[in-house]
């Protein structure tokens, strides 16, 4: 069999969490959180399996979560989505890239997407028959280039991804940049496609600039979300989309076919676990505190920390301890050193080696602390 993606291998996040697990490292690598959900979670995904919710969930997803998603999304970002037409319930924020990469994306087509990027999107693209235009974001502050953005874009471009917050960088993007792509995109066609999966996770009191709550870019953007980040569930694969009918009508010809549905008790289960939103709310604190936990615990050492604005990553040169490529320095950290990490590299289709590593600190103390203590060893 001829291979449609012939330069693909097997995820660098399958790749160093087995890795993690064979060598018995603490396990920094791989974004997952350590600990648990709430119970009440549980409980009410078991209510609703006992009382009978056990069958196929509309195409779309299940009605009060649609409203749920809708209430959030109009409260923090302004904007109203239509619950029967705008909204879709997907297996997971990659499924909903996936499919929206597949709706929109035509063979010859260009896709503007910024390196680093998450592995997801150009595999995807590829498979749409489309060609990965790839803008780079530079250390350490990896703004967005907008003269080359402008420059990139042709009568070819069908659709730009962003990430905000960023993994693996762990910036942000403001309103201002948001006003910049709005601008390069006006009347052009073009669509885009603004993966928010941190988006409650914001730190230092910024506010998260999301693609639904600018007007014009609204218009012309599929916003995606996972409730695998906000709700420390990340095995359950359960994300959102949203986006204006027209653009939702082309995304669910496809959904329908891929997955038809997602699983019925979890999104009763997130509807009704939705309606606290300090919920959502506190997860930048609550990350926050971690990341200070995290960095202070690293002061120390002779890793250099680059800044982390938003997600639950932080980014580390180590010039300073080794000369190794990145992916040979997470092979001696892990096996070594007793400490998980991604290299940056597996991010950048050259494999761009910056000497940073990636490390993930959505996990209990106990877990950051014993790992520390090892990071300051080497
Ligand atoms: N996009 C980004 C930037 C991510 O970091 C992740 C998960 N780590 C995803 C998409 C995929 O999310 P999900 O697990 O909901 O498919
Ligand atoms: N997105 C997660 C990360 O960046 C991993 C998800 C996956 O393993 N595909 O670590």
């Amino acid at each position: 069999l001829e291979s449609r993606l012939p330069g693909v291998g097997t995820t660098i996040f399958t790749v160093m969490s087995r890795l993690a697990q064979e060598c018995g490292a603490i396990n920094l690598s791989q974004g997952f959180p350590d600990f648990n959900a709430e119970d009440l979670l549980f409980e009410r995904v078991a209510h609703w399996m006992r009382a009978g919710h056990n069958q196929y969930a509309p195409m779309a997803g299940c009605l009060p979560l649609r409203e749920a998603v809708a209430a959030k999304v109009e409260t923090l970002y302004g904007t109203r989505y239509d619950v029967e037409s705008e909204i879709t319930i997907t297996a997971g924020a990659t499924q909903a890239l996936f499919t929206a990469v597949t709706a929109c994306v035509r063979p010859g087509d260009e896709v503007i997407v910024f390196e680093p990027v998450y592995d997801s999107y150009i595999p995807a693209i590829e498979l749409a028959g489309g060609t990965p235009v790839r803008l780079q974001l530079a250390a350490p502050d990896y703004r967005p280039d907008w003269a080359a953005v402008a420059a990139a874009i042709t009568p070819r471009t069908r659709m730009i991804m962003i990430n905000t917050p960023h993994n693996p960088t762990a910036t942000i993007w403001t309103r201002a940049d948001l006003d910049r792509l709005a601008a390069l995109t006006r009347n052009t066609g073009i669509v885009v496609v603004a993966d928010e999966v941190y988006e409650h996770i914001v730190f230092d009191g910024a506010t998260h600039a999301s693609c639904a709550a600018h007007p014009e870019l609204a218009d012309r953007s599929f916003v995606v979300s996972s409730f695998g980040k906000t709700y420390h569930i990340t095995g359950w694969k359960v994300g959102t989309i949203v986006a204006p009918r027209e653009l939702m009508t082309e995304f669910r010809k496809v959904h329908q076919f891929n997955v038809f549905t997602v699983n019925t008790p979890v999104q009763l289960a997130l509807a009704d676990y939705m309606a606290d939103a300090s919920r959502h709310l506190g997860l930048a604190a609550f990350y926050q505190a971690k990341r200070d936990f995290f960095r202070d615990a690293l002061a120390g050492s002779r890793f250099e920390l680059l800044p982390s604005r938003g997600t639950y990553f932080q980014l580390a040169r180590y010039t300073a301890i080794s000369d190794l490529g990145d992916v040979a320095f997470c092979q001696y950290l892990t096996r070594e050193v007793g400490v998980a990490a991604i290299p940056v590299s597996a991010f950048f289709a050259d494999s761009r080696d910056d000497r940073i590593v990636r490390f993930c600190f959505a996990k209990n103390e106990a877990t950051l602390a014993a790992a520390c203590e090892r990071l300051l060893r080497v």
